[in-house]
């Protein structure tokens, strides 16, 4: 049974190329009925904070990629580490060494002055004696000659020559384990069968395979996801845009688009755009995912936002409408239905935060009057068309579509004056500017009692 997992290191957000490595590994695992497995890969102590934990487990709610097994935490299996240390130097597979970081330092620039590629040159490696009191590290003792290759599911074969590869340190000096061996051990003994991680991680692959060996282990399979990259094909930074998932959902974009828009980057099906995730679960397969680095284009995310807030269902947007109208300091007690209010704006807004500002009028007891507009549409000589529309509107008793044109097509016959005359005058009056859903979708949605209200105050 496959077998993924995600394991990313809590030392900052959740980010873009983070949470499509962890769709990947979701994904394949519900396709082939596998598990999914978090792992919190916090052995650099000095860089994790729980902080960084608990917005990496928010964000993967948020997309909605719940684990089957997890979180693990890596600092809670020390112990486990050390074993497998001690039990990789009684191999001699394994050894302690002594070299200081001065010297290691001076062996390097040797090397790099001679043209070589720095690597350990293996002092400690034969060392007979173990020199009490003095620090040292564990390295791996890596075979110096031979081909350490393996079949990449995405980007096929890879292959090393073992000369190559460093001695590399396993345990540092203050005894805590490094990231190459950690994570050989744990998805070893999570019985991972199938690695997917981005492709920054090709390069330790060689080295892993040969601990996974060391310590008797299966080698699982590997599928290493290209980067993903700016418009200017550098790695994505910052100066994108933002990098951070959750950054997207304060900017009001829906969790749904963030997936629909993360799997895009770098797998494919034809020339479909929009999936559902329970399509994306049925669709999904490693052999469609290229070899080239995606790249980012928020354009495209913003289209399917936009795609999925209209035709998205009214009363659970209406749920997120609320949350973001409170971050906007509008409170949404006593208003109108905020499935209502969703239907009159999810055909234009492009964000949940967009979608909030223009709901904010029909919730705010004292409109933000915009100055001009109240110049140029709400002048004394609008008295009587008011007067007359009041009249009408109070004596209409279905209070919908139909029943509001017909009280403005009386005020037209009575007035002689066109929708185009009267309409701008009564948006400025309801919503305190000019634009807003269509003047009988914005009344039928605030009520009579509410619209009236604001007609009457409006020239008050
Ligand atoms: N903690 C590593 C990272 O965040 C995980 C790499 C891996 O998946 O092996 O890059």
């Amino acid at each position: 049974d496959l077998r993924v997992r995600f394991a990313p290191s809590p030392t900052g957000h959740l980010h873009i190329g983070g949470a499509r490595t962890a769709l990947f590994n979701y994904l394949l695992a519900k396709k082939e009925k596998g598990t999914y497995v978090l792992r919190i890969e916090d052995t650099d102590v000095a860089r994790s904070t729980q902080e960084s934990v608990d917005a990496i487990l928010q964000a993967m709610e948020w997309l909605g990629l719940s684990c089957d097994e997890g979180p693990f935490y890596q600092s809670q299996r020390f112990d486990l580490y050390r074993e497998k240390v001690q039990e990789l130097l009684d191999k001699g597979k394994a050894y302690r060494c002594y070299c200081s970081a001065e010297e290691l330092e001076a062996k390097r620039d040797a090397a790099l002055k001679s043209g070589g590629k720095p690597k350990y040159d293996g002092t400690c490696r034969n060392r007979a004696d173990q020199p009490a009191g003095l620090p040292f590290v564990v390295r791996f003792k890596s075979p110096q000659d031979g081909v350490t290759s393996f079949d990449d599911r995405i980007k096929g074969t890879i292959s090393f020559n073992n000369e190559e590869l460093d001695d590399v340190i396993i345990q540092r000096s203050d005894g805590t384990p490094t990231y190459n061996f950690v994570v050989v051990v744990d998805d070893a003994t999570m019985g991972i069968n199938l690695v997917i991680r981005g492709d920054d991680h090709v390069n330790n692959t060689p080295r892993q395979i040969l601990m996974y060996q060391g310590l008797g282990y299966p080698v699982p399979e590997f599928a290493h996801v290209p980067m993903i990259l700016g418009a200017d094909k550098a790695r994505l930074s910052k100066r994108h845009g933002a990098t951070s998932v959750m950054a997207y959902r304060e900017m009001g974009y829906l969790p749904e688009a963030m997936v629909n828009y993360l799997v895009r980057l770098g797998w494919s099906f034809g020339d479909q755009e929009i999936f559902s995730m329970e399509e994306l679960i049925e669709k999904f397969s490693l052999e469609n995912v290229g070899r080239a680095a995606g790249v980012f284009n928020p354009e495209k995310l913003l289209w399917l936002n936009q795609h999925y807030i209209k035709t998205g269902d009214p009363v659970r947007l209406g749920e997120l409408l609320k949350e973001y109208l409170q971050m906007q300091g509008v409170d949404t007690a006593g208003g109108p239905e905020l499935a209502a209010v969703v239907k009159t704006l999810q055909e234009r807004a492009r964000t949940m935060v967009e979608m909030a500002q223009g709901a904010a009028f029909y919730f705010r007891k004292e409109l933000d009057f915009d100055p001009e507009a109240v110049a140029k549409f709400l002048s004394a000589d609008k008295q009587p068309v008011f007067e007359a529309l009041l009249g009408q509107l109070e004596s209409c008793t279905e209070w919908n579509h139909g029943g509001i044109e017909t009280a403005f097509a009386a005020v037209m016959e009575a007035t002689g004056l066109k929708l185009g005359k009267i309409g701008p005058s009564v948006r400025v009056a309801l919503v305190g500017g000019t634009t807003s859903p269509s003047i009988y979708e914005v009344l039928e949605v605030l009520g009579k009692q509410e619209s009236l209200r604001r007609l009457r105050n409006a020239l008050a």
